[in-house]
């Protein structure tokens, strides 16, 4: 490492917030799947700013989009139309079968965005305020206190109590544990369609469908966090299409901006209709011509390149590489994920091979201590993954 890059490392320490344990590397530039050092050491990107930059680094015609829309507007305020946001409506509804939009900065917001919407729909059928959202043991929804409320990790949470109340925890894949909290308050069940951060776990059908028609039994909206697992990641655009059941309202950001802070909450006409109105929720960002431009063309490029198939046939090539490797290997646990969501379990901590996978040029991160994430680019190659999987090998 270089000693430009060793000083701004310890400026960095000294100027920001200790919030994360940061590799020890300064990111200066991308292209394609590809990242450099600002010694210009060249790194294979598996992470892709976890499931942002799905169409990969410096894609021209994308760079192009912003380029112009920044000579033209970058911001105006939620209360004026303006065009880039009212394409991106269209077509995010194109693509999610959804009906409303509303725009966000975060994926953090668009959760707290879906809980108001949620006990809005509930307040209105009901006349009362108590009720009750159902989240999942090892979620991750975000951040904010609202988010961090239904996020299933006590660590994430023990500080900051009081939490939102009337939050219940049950256990993904487990129908059993979600009906046993289930009373007359009940608003939501609030889950990850494919769990991210808790460790890659994709929700099964059994469980899809058994929430479903449990919402449709009780009267309980079904909120999807497709933050993460959306986006074309798990070979359909979003991640429930694949079970043939469909949310209530859905969270999505990440690669819905490709770099670009955006999020967005989307719910049923049935929803929206009784739900948040005039006055009851707002940003100022969310969805400016800059930000929307992005979206736009984030969503035109998936269709123009082909993204979902690439992520089928990729995923598919990625999937069989890492089971031969977790058959290989004694100190792998197992495998698990989805398209380009794949998680490798193993038997003990993994952060010793991330350290030595970046040293050899291999950017990888961890889900949970025992958990090596795989989440990259989309329009990542069957190269890639053999080149990934050959420095991967010499790191275990
Ligand atoms: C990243 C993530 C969030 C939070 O998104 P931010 O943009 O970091 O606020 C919420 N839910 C899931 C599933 C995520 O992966």
């Amino acid at each position: 490492m270089s000693e430009m890059m060793k000083q701004y490392i310890d400026e960095a320490e000294q100027a920001l917030l200790h919030t994360y344990n940061r590799y020890q590397v300064v990111l200066d530039k991308g292209d394609g799947v590809y990242l450099y050092d600002m010694d210009g050491k060249k790194y294979l990107d598996f992470v892709s700013g976890i499931a942002v930059f799905a169409l990969g680094y410096n894609n021209k015609e994308y760079n192009d989009a912003l380029k112009a829309q920044i000579d033209k507007l970058i911001h105006t305020s939620n209360y004026y139309y303006n065009v880039p946001a009212i394409e991106a409506a269209k077509k995010l509804k194109k693509v999610s079968g959804l009906d409303r939009v509303f725009f966000t900065n975060s994926g953090a917001e668009a959760i707290e965005g879906a809980i108001k919407a949620a006990r809005k729909y509930a307040y209105l059928k009901d006349g009362t305020t108590d009720h009750e959202i159902i989240a999942m043991e090892h979620s991750f929804h975000g951040r904010t206190m609202g988010a961090l409320s239904v996020t299933g990790n006590p660590k994430y949470r023990e500080a900051f109590e009081p939490m939102i109340g009337n939050i219940r925890f049950a256990n993904m894949n487990d129908l059993d544990s979600v009906k046993a909290c289930v009373n007359e308050k009940t608003c939501a069940i609030l889950f990850e369609t494919v769990q991210g951060e808790g460790g890659i776990y994709p929700a099964t059908k059994e469980f899809m469908e058994g929430v479903r028609a449990l919402c449709d039994e009780k009267g309980i909206l079904l909120i999807l966090d497709e933050i993460q697992c959306g986006m074309g990641r798990t070979g359909s655009m979003f991640a429930w299409q694949r079970y043939g059941v469909k949310p209530d309202i859905m969270t999505t950001a990440k690669a819905l901006g490709c770099g670009v802070p955006v999020g967005a909450f989307l719910m049923t006409e049935e929803v929206a209709k009784q739900s948040l109105t005039s006055g009851d929720h707002g940003t100022t960002y969310g969805g400016n011509p800059l930000a929307a431009a992005a979206i736009n063309k984030v969503l035109d490029l998936f269709e123009q390149n082909n993204i979902i198939e690439n992520v089928q046939i990729v995923g598919a090539y990625l999937e069989e590489q890492l089971e031969l490797l977790a058959k290989e290997f004694d100190c792998i646990e197992t495998r698990r994920g989805v398209g380009l969501m794949q998680g490798l379990v193993f038997k003990a901590p993994v952060a010793d091979i991330i350290n030595k996978a970046l040293d050899k040029g291999l950017i990888l991160i961890n889900a949970g201590t025992n958990i090596i994430r795989f989440v990259p680019s989309l329009v990542i190659s069957k190269d890639n993954v053999d080149e990934m999987i050959g420095i991967l090998r010499t790191c275990l």
